[in-house]
């Protein structure tokens, strides 16, 4: 997964920072070459809080990395009104992975939800949708995938469903909600290699065919929080995103329904403009700032930069999936030394922008 290449990277801050009293000579090597800090990986979450009472949702998009048509549907709800009713959105839970396009960069996070060490670098990530899921109780949690394959066409794949872990439980109506969602949507669907059954994994089942889910986030909302939650799927397969994006509007336009939450504008409006609200063109810069000095850039550039240098990339403009990965070091550390030229992608969610090479001199 990871990727060391040709460099050798050295993890963490500076070692003379770490270890003050040992004497530098001892460290000579290790200083040498280009300090880099990148901003910290934010978990983001919006609240929006109608006027009028209503339902409580919590969506979770971007768990699984490489589910665009997932976290651009959260994105595009976190620009909306609420009318009535309460909404939760964390929309891009495993951002690291969305920003390496990947499904989980340190493995599935989907699979962390009843047993995960400290150890783990989703653990900070997992622990806050965990906390938000408790601290806010919502009436309903639903998660967003783009799962692969379409289930009407076969019952082993996850793509375009909607899934539950059990026809019913405690009075959580999972089945009945999911068949009424599935009903409405389907007749708004007229390929029918892409109709949205529902998958019932019979998770709390002794006999399950999927124990796996006992993992999941939909069964630790049943299970730990008494919290009803959902898994809706679109297709990877679908042909572009804005169709994975407008599958997902349309299951949420039935769900908010039912769970009395209304928007502005409207799931209809979104829906009809949602090729535009992808394709909006944003200014990107990063700003950096090197040996003290700031600087700003918004296109492709290489900088010479002599040993021992410090670059810290500062912040950056364009949106709320921008930020930057360096190239050919492990995602997880935002503080590393290189002895070597390094690229550093800066990056709209799955998008690649443009590229800062660092040269060493
Ligand atoms: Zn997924």
């Amino acid at each position: 997964m990871e990727n060391l290449g040709r460099r050798e990277f050295i993890k963490g801050i500076w070692v003379s920072t770490l270890l003050p009293f040992i004497p530098q000579n001892a460290f000579g090597t290790v200083r040498k070459g280009i300090h880099v800090t990148l901003p910290e990986i934010k978990f983001q979450t919006t609240y929006l809080q109608g006027k009028r009472k209503g339902g409580r949702i919590l969506l979770i998009g971007g768990i699984h990395g490489n589910e665009p048509g997932a976290y651009k549907s959260a994105e595009i709800l976190r620009q909306v009104k609420v009318e009535k009713g309460e909404l939760f959105i964390a929309p891009r839970s495993n951002f690291i992975s969305i920003l390496a396009n990947v499904r989980g960069y340190n493995g599935d996070m989907n699979r962390k939800f009843a047993k995960l060490s400290k150890k783990d670098p989703d653990y900070p990530y997992v622990l806050k949708l965990k906390k938000l899921i408790k601290e806010i109780k919502p009436d309903v949690v639903l998660s967003l995938h783009d799962g692969f394959g379409f289930h009407i066409l076969n019952k082993r794949f996850w793509g375009q469903c909607i899934v539950i872990d059990e026809e019913r439980y405690k009075n959580f109506e999972l089945g009945k909600i999911a068949r009424t969602v599935s009903r409405l949507v389907n007749n708004k669907i007229r390929n029918k290699k892409w109709l949205i059954p529902v998958f019932n994994t019979h998770t709390f089942s002794k006999n399950t065919k999927h124990p796996e889910q006992r993992r999941s986030l939909t069964y630790y909302c049943l299970s730990k929080c008494n919290t009803q939650a959902y898994c809706l799927e679109a297709s990877k397969q679908l042909p572009n995103l804005e169709t994975k994006v407008k599958t997902h509007l349309l299951m949420l336009k039935e769900f908010f329904r039912i769970f009395n939450l209304e928007i502005k504008p409207d799931f209809d409006f979104l829906i009809e403009n949602c090729e535009r609200m992808l394709n909006e063109r944003k200014t990107y810069t990063a700003n950096l700032k090197i040996n003290g000095r700031k600087i700003i850039i918004s296109s492709n550039k290489a900088i010479k930069v002599p040993s021992k240098s410090e670059v810290e990339f500062l912040s950056f403009h364009g949106s709320d999936g921008t930020n930057v990965i360096p190239v050919g070091v492990n995602l997880n550390w935002r503080k590393f030394t290189i002895r070597d030229s390094l690229s550093l992608k800066i990056k709209d969610d799955y998008l690649d922008i443009f590229k800062v090479k660092l040269i060493l001199i």
